[in-house]
C-alpha cells in the first residue's frame, strides 16, 4: 500500500540541475529529491574502467562565475584539477583545420579558400539597388546569409546535420545561443594574419576523478537522507499539489523539476502540443586502447557524411596518460533504433581510416551510453510552446529547470546559475 508524505520544495531529479537546487535551499531546509536512475549525478556521471576514466562525452567545466568554480573548489580536497587550453581541429579533406572552421578558412587547399571567401564576401554585402537582405528565419538561413554557401555546405551544415539529426532549417536562428561561434568578415579576415579562435570554451577544467566530481561536490551540501533514488515521479496532480511515484504520493508546496520538459508537461495533464518538443539522442563510445594516439588535442570535429562519428575526444590528452582514451559521439533521430554493438565495428572502421588509430592499437576496455534527449531541436514552435507551458506550470508552483526542464542549449555552470537565482526568489516567497 503506498504511503502519503510532505514536503515544501519536492525536487524532480538529481543531476546538477537538481543537486544545486537543493544545495542552495540550505541543509535545513524541507525538501526532498526523487531521482528515477539509481544513481545521482544526470548526465554528469563517470565511468572507472580498466584504469581509464570516463564521462558520458567529455563534460568540460568552463566558469564564467569564478566564486561557483571556487565554491565547488572548495567541496574537493585532495582532487587535482587540471586548467587545460583546449586545443580542437576540424578533420577536413585528409587535413586538420583549426576551429572555428569559418574564421580559418585560410587553411583550406587554395582553390576552396577563393570559394569559401567569395562566398563569404558577397554574403556579407549589402544587396545593390536596395534589394531586400536574405532571410534568416531559421538556423539553416542564417548560415546561409552569415557566412555564404562555401563555409556553410563545406562544414557547417554537415556538421551540424550529423549532430542535430534533423533538417536545421526547421531550427531556430538562435538554436545554438552563445554556443554558436559568431564571426563577421572582418574576424574572419583578421585571423589570417593573427590567429584568435577564443571561444567560450577555450580553457576548460576538469577533475582526475572525472565529471562526477563536481556532483559530489554539489551533493556534499545535500542532505543524502532527503535523496530517493530509484524513485521516479510517475504522476502529478498539478492543482492539488500532489505527486505520485511508485511508492508513495508526496504533497508539496512547490516543485523543481529537471526531468524533460515534454515528460513534466504529459504528467501534468495540461492541454499541449506535445509534437512541437523534438531532439536528437547521441550515442557515446567510450573506448580505451592499449597505446597512445594523436597528441596535442582534445577533441576533432568530423563533418564528412562518410564518417559515422561528428566528433572524437581524448581523455589520455588531458592528463597525459599514455594510452588513447576516447569518447566517440553519434547523433540520432529521437526515434531511431540504435544497436551499439552493431556500431563498434563501424566506429573503429572510422578510426582507423581517420588515422586516429593506426593498426596497431589493440582496443582494451569500451563502454557505450545513449543520451537521450542530447541536443533538444530549439524552434520557434518549441520556444512559444515552452514559455506558455512553463507559465501555467510556474502559477501552480511547478518550476521546470535545467537544460531539459529549460528545453535549451546550456553548460553545467548554467544549470548552478539558473538553480541559484530560482530559491533566491522563494526566500523573496512563491
Ligand atoms: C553530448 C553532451 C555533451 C555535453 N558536454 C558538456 C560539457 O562539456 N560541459 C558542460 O558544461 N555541459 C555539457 N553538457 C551539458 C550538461 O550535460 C547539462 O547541462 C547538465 O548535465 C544538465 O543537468 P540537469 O541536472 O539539468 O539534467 P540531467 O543531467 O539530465 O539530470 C536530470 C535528472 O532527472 C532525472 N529524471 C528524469 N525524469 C525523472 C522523473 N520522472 N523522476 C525522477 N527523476 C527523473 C534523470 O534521471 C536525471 O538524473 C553536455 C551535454 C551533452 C548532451
Amino acid at each position: 500500500m503506498s504511503t502519503s508524505t510532505q514536503v515544501q520544495t519536492l525536487i524532480v531529479g538529481a543531476g546538477i540541475s537538481g543537486l544545486a537546487t537543493a544545495a542552495a535551499l540550505g541543509e535545513g531546509a524541507d525538501y526532498l529529491i526523487l531521482e528515477g536512475d539509481d544513481q545521482i549525478g544526470g548526465y554528469c556521471k563517470t565511468i572507472h574502467r580498466d584504469g581509464f576514466v570516463w564521462d558520458y562525452s567529455g563534460h568540460f567545466f568552463h566558469f564564467k562565475h569564478p566564486e561557483i568554480e571556487a565554491w565547488l573548489r572548495a567541496r574537493m580536497p585532495g582532487q587535482k584539477i587540471r586548467v587545460v587550453d583546449k586545443k580542437s581541429f576540424i578533420a577536413y579533406g585528409g587535413r586538420q583545420i583549426d576551429f572555428p572552421f569559418q574564421k580559418n578558412i585560410h587553411q583550406l587547399p587554395h582553390d576552396e579558400f577563393i570559394d569559401c571567401l567569395h562566398d563569404l564576401y558577397f554574403a556579407r554585402t549589402p544587396p545593390a539597388g536596395g534589394a531586400p537582405a536574405p532571410v534568416e528565419s531559421n538556423f539553416k538561413e542564417m548560415l546561409y546569409a552569415r557566412f555564404g554557401r562555401s563555409i556553410a555546405e563545406k562544414f557547417l551544415i554537415p556538421y551540424n546535420e550529423k549532430l542535430y539529426a534533423c533538417d536545421l532549417g526547421t531550427l531556430d536562428r538562435d538554436a545554438m545561443g552563445r554556443f554558436f561561434p559568431h564571426a563577421d568578415l572582418a574576424d574572419i579576415i583578421r585571423n589570417m594574419k593573427v590567429a584568435d579562435n577564443r571561444s567560450y570554451n577555450s580553457t576548460f577544467t576538469y577533475p582526475e576523478g572525472g565529471a562526477f566530481e563536481y556532483v559530489r561536490a554539489l551533493a556534499s551540501a545535500v542532505r543524502s537522507d532527503a535523496i530517493a533514488v530509484g524513485e521516479p515521479l510517475v504522476g502529478l496532480d498539478v492543482e492539488r499539489r500532489i505527486a505520485r511515484t511508485p511508492r508513495r504520493e508526496i504533497r508539496f508546496e512547490r516543485l523543481v523539476s529537471s526531468a524533460p520538459f515534454y515528460r513534466l508537461a504529459q504528467l501534468s495533464g495540461l492541454a499541449h502540443d506535445p509534437s512541437v518538443f523534438t531532439w536528437n539522442k547521441v550515442l557515446v563510445f567510450n573506448l580505451g586502447f592499449d597505446r597512445k594516439g594523436p597528441r596535442d588535442v582534445h577533441w576533432i570535429y568530423y563533418p564528412d557524411r562518410a564518417t559515422v562519428f561528428y566528433r572524437v575526444g581524448f581523455y589520455d590528452n588531458i592528463f597525459d596518460t599514455d594510452r588513447l582514451s576516447a569518447y566517440v559521439e553519434i547523433g540520432f533521430p529521437a526515434g531511431a533504433a540504435v544497436d551499439a554493438q552493431a556500431v563498434l565495428p563501424r566506429v573503429l572502421a572510422d578510426l582507423e581510416r581517420a588515422g586516429v588509430t593506426n593498426g596497431g592499437h589493440r582496443l582494451i576496455a569500451h563502454h557505450s551510453v545513449v543520451m537521450n534527449p542530447a541536443y533538444v531541436h530549439i524552434t520557434q514552435r518549441s520556444i512559444a510552446e515552452h514559455r506558455r507551458l512553463a507559465g501555467e506550470l510556474r502559477a501552480r508552483g511547478i518550476h521546470s529547470i535545467g537544460r531539459y526542464g529549460g528545453w535549451t542549449y546550456c553548460s553545467i555552470e548554467d544549470n548552478i546559475v539558473e538553480a541559484r537565482a530560482l530559491v533566491a526568489g522563494f526566500t523573496g516567497g512563491s
